[in-house]
């Protein structure tokens, strides 16, 4: 395993802009269930009728209780991978963070350039005047929460149905057509338009490492080299490595 890191050190030393892309399975660790893993939150929550937007037109109340439910977003603190990569920005040798997830624990680690994809569960948006608050200032007593106007308020995460934030679109593909080297850490990539990230800086050139216990549709097609590992335990290997090659 350590020869891997070595290789992934060096090439992230090497690299001229490093660009992460971040799934469920960085925060897994972390006690916050993956969508896709056997035991995730898909076994229990059928996503037609939580995830998407339609589901919550249809029924705001149900897809808030689970999201009262679902306490591990709110007490999960971050893991050695998540930190691992708040080092690395600070040592200069990560440009930024595309992350999928919506549990703010890469901004916990204090990685400062974090590109949310998918929106967060910080913050509230009220659908009908979309002024948005913090989640903390509304309250949960009595579900769904309305906003002053009479609007009902939806967690600020992207729901299946949704756009992507237009900044945060924006930012990523840039980010992505100008990197040299994406580390695609914890995702199955199979959530679009987020998985055509790594597709995209492969064919501006970039060279793709994965880390992830698991083979992913990426693997074996644009991935230059798979660390099959869990984030927690390898990151902090491969910025061992980068010290014990600064020192
Ligand atoms: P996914 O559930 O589809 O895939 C998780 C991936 O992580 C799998 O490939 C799995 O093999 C890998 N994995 C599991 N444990 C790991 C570990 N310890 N280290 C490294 N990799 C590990 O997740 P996804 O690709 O992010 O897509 C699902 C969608 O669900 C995303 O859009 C995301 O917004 C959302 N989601 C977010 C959270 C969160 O914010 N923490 C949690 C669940 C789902």
């Amino acid at each position: 395993m350590n020869a891997l890191a070595r290789r992934a050190a060096q090439a992230i030393r090497t690299a001229r802009k490093t660009v992460a892309l971040t799934g469920a399975g960085i925060s897994a660790e972390s006690g916050i269930p993956t969508f896709r893993d056997p035991g995730g939150l898909w076994d229990r929550y059928d996503p037609e009728e939580y995830a998407t937007i339609d589901a919550f037109r249809r029924n705001p109340a149900k897809v808030w209780q689970m999201m009262k439910d679902f306490t591990a977003l709110k007490t999960a603190r971050p893991n050695p991978g998540h930190v691992g990569l708040a080092q690395l920005e600070h040592m200069g040798l990560l440009h930024c963070i595309i992350t999928q997830n919506v549990d703010n624990l890469h901004q916990a680690a204090g990685s400062r350039h974090v590109i949310e994809f998918h929106g967060n569960m910080r913050q509230v948006i009220c659908q009908q005047c979309g002024q948005v608050l913090p989640m903390e200032e509304i309250s949960l007593d009595t579900l769904p929460p309305y906003c002053g106007c009479g609007g009902v308020f939806k967690p600020a995460g992207v729901f299946f149905g949704e756009p992507i934030p237009p900044q945060a679109l924006a930012r990523a593909y840039a980010e992505a057509r100008t990197c040299d080297l994406m580390l695609v850490i914890g995702t199955s990539a199979v959530v679009y338009p987020a998985a055509d990230m790594p597709w995209v800086a492969k064919e501006a050139g970039a060279r793709v490492i994965e880390i992830n216990p698991e083979r992913t549709d990426l693997t074996g097609q644009i991935t230059d080299l798979i660390i099959q590992e869990k984030a927690g335990v390898v990151i902090p290997q491969i910025l061992a490595e980068i010290k014990a090659m600064a020192s």
